[in-house]
């Protein structure tokens, strides 16, 4: 089910135009728009859900699937050496869009500080 609001759910959608890198009948994943390292990829379940806080025992299926995207993304971005997956959840983790999402970074030695 999709927010009509939501930016994420217009992406997958396509009324609003992404980069896209991988996609399959759970999962859509594009370029952040904002690269914060050499690959920043978004990986976002197709259903709506507004965030970590909403998973439970009925969408769960949903980063699962999520995470087994993240592992084909990361092989066929050559990430060989590694890789971050970061997801901000509300307010005080920085969440900006509501709608869940996991963040691939790489390409580069990432720091040993998470924040
Ligand atoms: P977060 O702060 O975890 O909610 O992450 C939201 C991410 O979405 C940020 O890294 C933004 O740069 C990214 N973003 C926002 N709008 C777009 C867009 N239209 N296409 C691709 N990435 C976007
Ligand atoms: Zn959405």
């Amino acid at each position: 089910m999709r927010d009509q609001d939501c930016l994420f759910c217009k992406i997958i959608a396509g009324e609003i135009p992404s980069t896209k890198v991988y996609e399959d009948e759970w999962v859509y994943a594009f370029r952040d728009i904002n690269p914060q390292a050499p690959v920043h990829v978004l990986v976002v379940p197709k259903e709506h859900i507004c965030c970590t806080d909403a998973v439970d025992g009925s969408n769960s299926q949903y980063v699962a699937k999520c995470f087994e995207a993240v592992a084909k993304i990361a092989k066929a971005e050559g990430l060989e050496n590694g890789y971050r997956v970061i997801n901000n959840c509300g307010a005080d983790g920085g969440q900006t869009v509501m709608h869940l999402h996991f963040h691939i970074l790489g390409g580069v030695k990432l720091g040993e500080k998470m924040i």
